[in-house]
């Protein structure tokens, strides 16, 4: 066994995590996964001024608040990020992200391209992944698919698609979601990895 070097850096895991996406990429069901897959891993419940999608709940997907509880709360400095998106507010609350990263649990923040820029200034060493379709035919079937938005809605979330499959270069790493299981595994081996 070589001897422990005490002047090494000891290697620690990436505790702050960013999920960036297209819109129907299929951010929401790779966390879903895994989470179930691995429990530890912390996810922050955004507060957005988008009404609930049928079977969305309250505390569970997001905080569902009105745009004047947005704005007191960007106000009063309780948000990490923000950003408009496809006509609604989308906003990730610094304290229970701030609580969780002091005790060293793993975060995961699953937020859209702008918000992932203002972490990347306010928190240096987050790892910043990238979600990216198998194509844009698939992007497109699953966003129409999913069955939950307007076609105006779809229209201004492919619109939207474009400038953030532009954007891929930014992250740190891109996972293809063509297996929810696969890309799952993945990420969880990318948030557990050493990082000297
Ligand atoms: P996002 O959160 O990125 O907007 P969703 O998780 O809501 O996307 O997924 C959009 C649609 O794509 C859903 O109907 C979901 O079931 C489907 N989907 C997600 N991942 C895959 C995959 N790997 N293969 C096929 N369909 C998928
Ligand atoms: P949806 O309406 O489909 O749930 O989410 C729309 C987009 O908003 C997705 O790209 C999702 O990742 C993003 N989003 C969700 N929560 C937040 C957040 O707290 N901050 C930011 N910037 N984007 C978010």
């Amino acid at each position: 066994m070589p001897a422990q070097n005490a002047d090494q850096p000891r290697p620690v895991a990436k505790r702050l995590t960013v999920l960036s996406g297209p819109s129907g990429v299929g951010k929401s069901t790779v966390v879903a996964h895994l989470r179930e897959v691995d429990p530890d891993v912390w996810l922050s419940v955004s507060v957005t001024t988008r009404a609930p999608r049928p079977g969305e709940r309250e505390g569970v997907q997001y905080h569902f608040v009105t745009d004047e509880e947005f704005d007191r709360l960007i106000e009063q400095g309780e948000l990490l990020e923000w950003a408009c998106f496809a006509g609604n507010r989308y906003g990730t609350p610094r304290g229970p992200v701030q609580e969780r990263l002091d005790s060293g649990v793993p975060v995961l923040l699953e937020i859209e391209l702008q918000g992932a820029r203002q972490v990347r200034e306010s928190m240096s060493d987050a790892l910043h992944v990238f979600l990216a379709p198998p194509s844009w035919e698939e992007l497109v079937r699953r966003l129409t698919g999913r069955g939950t938005e307007s076609d105006e809605v779809i229209q201004r979330r492919l619109e939207a698609a474009k400038v953030e499959l532009a954007a891929e270069k930014e992250f740190d790493t891109t996972l293809v979601n063509t297996s929810v299981q696969e890309v799952c595994d993945e990420l969880l081996a990318l948030m557990t990895a050493p990082k000297v």
